[in-house]
């Protein structure tokens, strides 16, 4: 996928992706700090602060006083240097790799072919548009609307994910996605997305606001100047043409939040449908044309707009739609042109529509495109280096005692339905924890890379990522596969295979260290998987069973009792006040907060089982018990530093509370209480009875 490439995508509302991407930043080197211990990080906290009445600077508050945030970034975080982390060790690969003159046809050399080609701007600027022109040409002898159906049709890439990475856009007229069926989960299905836009999403072109009526006039430009480039005549006519057609297809499209509702998206179409359902369009061309005549049916996200897609593509002039191909054909590639193309791509995705002032340096870029096309080549190398089959066999036992309390906790839950508990034990049964790396790496066999010839590398990779897709349809899916690469700062949840993915970038200090005690372990990464593992039995959860299929498996008492119990949780996130004239909204980060205390919770069950296990008292550091590390440990997760601004937005569209709330979890939590001999009357105190417990 070269969706980086194109504009940095941020992931605005993703339930199934642990932490929020808002600090998604430029990539700028800030050296991750290496700790020289290996336990919490004393030298973070804040001593002078009762831990009973702010956790979080109990825990952060020496590293906030001493943290500045650099200018170009809304804030700094774990997450944040991490991501530092992993970007240079990722590049020092590419680099070594670049240099290694390795044997044709290998990984490494494919990693060296692709950047080297990536960085040939003399070869690049050398060719001007002479390696898009046969492309161009072919749009050019379009000559009605049967061809146009199968240019069209053979324009489809598989570049959408609406459940992982929920991902929705594609600027081709739909996107393709291979996964496991909704009613079918033990085979590969294939299903088709809306598209044909290339700015983000509908809103850039619906919404009347003044800042994004100003958008529109740029891009008008943006288009024009493009196909001027490109040595088209009427450049100004043209993408007048172009923005009404992306207009009228944006009209059609469905807003961001109904893509969500994965029940509207649950229809299945057979060929034969799209011809009665949605006419207009010539299906078994732009079928054929995509190689897909032989494919019985398809799960049709957003019916409306293919229903509205397709009539478009009757009543729209051929011309129009030829400029349309030939406008994102060039758009999509630019970086793969002439600087010229590739500036003015910027100047309008990056500096008009981001607000980013400055271009990445060329070599970050190159590290991020080998990264998307090549990035289990990556990965390989990466795991091998940076995460030991130890690690990860002492993460796989952190995991499996967590489990266990799950497993524990589900069976002594007072409040859920038994049909209800067994289908959640039963998810817990079948639920893969991916740890580091993945159990088998994508073979890049049939993707030639070649240097010199960048723009054949990225149209080589769409395709071998689009066949790959297609070649799955009806195959058994492999429930361990994996969606994010090892180098990857992140976790997801993959709620059609029942799994979740862990890479190895975000299983290091101060997450887990394999040469930290337990407490810690448990206290940081422990707590974060077991947030993960309580998503998957929990309203999310409770649309997919234990074997991906979408299916509500809890009865309406369940629910009922979920919500009473959750409903005091929420009045305890609206009390919290980051700033005098905001509070937190309790409703909007319930689920998430659920989940956290959740974590915590088993967690600290799962330390206290392994403790038991070892037949060792816990050590101690500087003085702290186990258990206090534990908590500590939790509250270090959460260290965190960020512009008001920044934090005011996310006060008004994440999902998740902010880091200080989110280390204040722990005043649910009763063992907290005696760990640090918390007494009534200090802030976080809550009385036994007003601590939630809901897992
Ligand atoms: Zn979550």
């Amino acid at each position: 996928m070269r969706a980086a490439l194109k504009f940095p995508r941020f992931v605005p509302h993703c339930a199934a992706i642990y932490i929020l991407a808002n600090f998604l930043l430029p990539a700028q080197a800030q050296n991750a700090s290496t700790p020289e211990t290996h336990g919490i990080a004393v030298v973070n906290m804040d001593r002078s602060v009762k831990p009973g009445d702010d956790f979080f600077h109990y825990a952060n508050g020496d590293w906030i006083k001493r943290t500045e945030i650099p200018p170009d970034r809304p804030g700094v975080n774990v997450f944040t240097s991490l991501a530092d982390l992993s970007d240079k060790r990722t590049s020092s690969l590419i680099e070594e790799a670049a240099k290694a003159n390795a044997p044709a046809g290998s990984n490494t050399r494919k990693i060296a072919d692709l950047y080297n080609s990536f960085m040939d701007e003399p070869g690049i600027e050398a060719k001007g548009l002479a390696p898009l022109a046969p492309h161009l040409k072919a749009i050019a002898a379009i000559s009605d609307k049967r061809q146009l159906a199968r240019a069209l049709g053979e324009s489809l890439r598989a570049d959408v994910d609406p459940l992982n990475n929920t991902n929705f856009h594609t600027p081709n007229l739909f996107g393709l996605w291979a996964a496991p069926g909704f009613s079918d989960p033990e085979h590969y299905a294939l299903y088709l997305l809306q598209g044909g836009l290339d700015l983000p999403n509908r809103e850039y072109y619906l919404s009347e606001s003044e800042h994004m009526r100003q958008i529109r006039a740029q891009y008008l430009a943006h288009i024009s100047t493009m196909l001027k480039l490109a040595g088209f005549t009427d450049p100004d006519a043209r993408a007048s043409r172009i923005l009404d057609l992306e207009h009228a297809i944006a009209e059609k499209h469905l807003s961001l939040a109904e893509n969500d509702d994965i029940h509207k998206a649950d229809n299945t179409w057979t060929q034969a449908d799209f011809n009665s359902k949605a006419p207009g369009l010539d299906w078994p061309e732009y079928f054929r044309g995509a190689g897909l005549s032989g494919q019985a049916s398809f799960i049709v996200w957003q019916p409306t707009a293919f229903i509205g897609e397709s009539a478009l593509v009757a009543s729209t002039t051929l011309e129009t739609w030829k400029d349309w191909l030939a406008f994102h054909l060039i758009d999509t590639y630019a970086d793969a042109l002439p600087r010229a193309f590739d500036d003015e791509r910027y100047a309008f995705f990056g500096r008009t529509l981001t607000g980013t002032p400055q271009q990445r340096p060329r070599w970050q870029r190159g590290v991020i495109l080998v990264n998307g096309l090549l990035g289990d080549a990556v990965g390989q190398i990466y795991a091998r280096r940076y995460f030991s089959a130890e690690a990860k066999a002492q993460a796989q036992s952190l995991v499996a005692n967590l489990i266990a309390a799950f497993r524990q906790r589900i069976d002594a839950l007072s409040w859920m339905d038994p049909a209800t508990k067994a289908e959640a034990q039963a998810k817990l049964n079948t639920l893969y924890v991916g740890i580091g790396y993945p159990e088998t790496w994508e073979d890049y066999s049939a993707y030639e890379v070649k240097t010199g010839d960048l723009l054949g590398n990225l149209w080589r990779s769409d395709l071998f990522e689009y066949r790959r897709a297609i070649a799955r349809v009806g195959k058994p899916v492999d429930r361990h596969e994996w969606c994010m690469t090892p180098q990857t700062v992140n976790a997801v949840n993959l709620p059609l295979q029942n799994a979740l993915n862990f890479p190895a970038a975000i299983l290091q200090p101060p997450f887990f260290d394999p040469q930290a005690p337990d407490a810690v372990n448990y206290g940081a990464i422990g707590a974060v998987i077991g947030h993960e593992i309580s998503h998957t039995f929990d309203t999310e959860g409770s649309t997919f069973d234990s074997k991906g299929r979408v299916r509500n498996w809890w009865t309406p008492a369940d629910l009922a009792h979920f919500q009473a119990a959750t409903a005091k949780l929420a009045e305890q996130y609206d009390t919290y006040k980051p700033f005098p004239d905001v509070s937190v909204n309790g409703k909007q980060t319930l689920a998430e907060d659920i989940a956290d205390v959740a974590g915590i919770s088993a967690a600290y069950d799962a330390y206290h089982a392994a403790l038991k296990a070892s037949g060792k008292p816990a050590p101690t550091q500087d003085g702290f018990t186990g258990d206090q590390q534990f908590f500590i440990a939790f509250g270090q997760n959460w260290r965190s530093k960020e512009r008001e601004a920044a934090l005011r937005r996310r006060i008004l569209t994440d999902s998740h509370a902010p880091a200080q709330y989110r280390a204040a979890t722990v005043r649910n939590i009763d063992p907290w209480y005696t760990a640090f001999d918390v007494q009534p009357g200090e802030a976080l105190y809550l009385a036994p009875a007003d601590r939630v417990r809901i897992w």
